[in-house]
């Protein structure tokens, strides 16, 4: 109840590894989030960008380190994992919209079932979520009607709709079409201008510079250099990083 008072960062990983069988995914992880940071995550393919988005709300375990959402240690399992995952909203490449429920029975669905709030206030504040990302027209339709730019605003406002404390973007828009990706990242841009609190893995370095506090470069498992998206852009410190922008920018 003292969480919303509480100092201290947001997010907190102190030492994390973990390891898939032999490989060491994550290598000696230290991430400090502030409440309201935006924090891009880049790095190639295979780095560990998406284990370490998956750690954070415990899709994954971590075989050492510890992982503190605004103060409290991520348990292991039960009530008050489900819990504590509730804060960590999650954004998907591949949206994972309920194929069978309306837009709207997607939105209001993990409100009533796990923060069992009524039906009629889950419905009110969904509509107003699915207004404020620009898709409250199709509340009554199915997933498959919408374009893979509403779907994933749908997948926004599904993770909003659970007031969380943190939402992680897992390469919201690689999976759209050119014309689609603005749409996603101007809603993620006023979210980030709104305070809430970001980790958004992307090849977007537009919606970096515009909306990050601070980028953070992963290779091999491990984060290489963190800095602000100004400082990282101009003058990256790591040869990694440096080879890394010149394949992409
Ligand atoms: P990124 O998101 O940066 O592309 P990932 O976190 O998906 O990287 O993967 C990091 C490494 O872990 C890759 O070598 C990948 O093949 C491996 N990996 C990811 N998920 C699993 C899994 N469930 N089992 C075994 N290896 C995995
Ligand atoms: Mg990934």
């Amino acid at each position: 109840m003292t969480s919303q008072l509480a100092g201290g960062p947001l997010v907190q990983l102190t030492g994390v590894n973990k390891w898939f069988g032999e490989l060491h995914v994550l290598q000696d992880i230290d991430l400090s989030i502030d409440r309201g940071e935006v924090v891009v995550v880049i790095g190639p393919s295979g780095s560990g960008k998406s284990t370490l988005c998956r750690t954070i709300n415990r899709l994954e375990s971590i075989q050492q380190g510890e992982i503190r959402i605004d103060g409290e240690k991520l348990p292991e399992e039960g009530k008050a994992l489900a819990r504590l995952r509730s804060d960590v909203g999650m954004v998907f490449q591949s949206f994972n919209l309920f194929a069978h429920k309306t837009i709207l029975e997607n939105v209001t669905l993990a409100p009533t079932r796990v923060r069992r709030q009524g039906k009629g206030q889950a419905e009110a504040r969904a509509r107003e979520l699915l207004e404020r990302v620009g898709v409250a027209h199709q509340a009554d339709k199915y997933p498959a009607q919408l374009s893979g730019g509403q779907q994933q605003r749908v997948a926004i406002a599904r993770a909003l709709a659970m007031d969380p404390k943190v939402i992680l973007f897992d390469e919201p828009t690689s999976a759209l079409d050119p014309e689609m990706i603005n749409e996603v990242l101007d809603v993620m841009t006023s979210l980030a201008r709104e305070g809430m609190t970001m980790v958004v893995v992307t090849h977007e370095m537009g919606f970096a510079r515009r909306a990050a506090n601070r980028v953070v470069f992963m290779d091999g498992g491990r984060i290489v250099e963190a800095a602000d998206p100004e400082t990282f852009f101009t003058a990256p410190r790591s040869d990694r990083a440096r080879d890394f922008l010149s394949k992409i920018l």
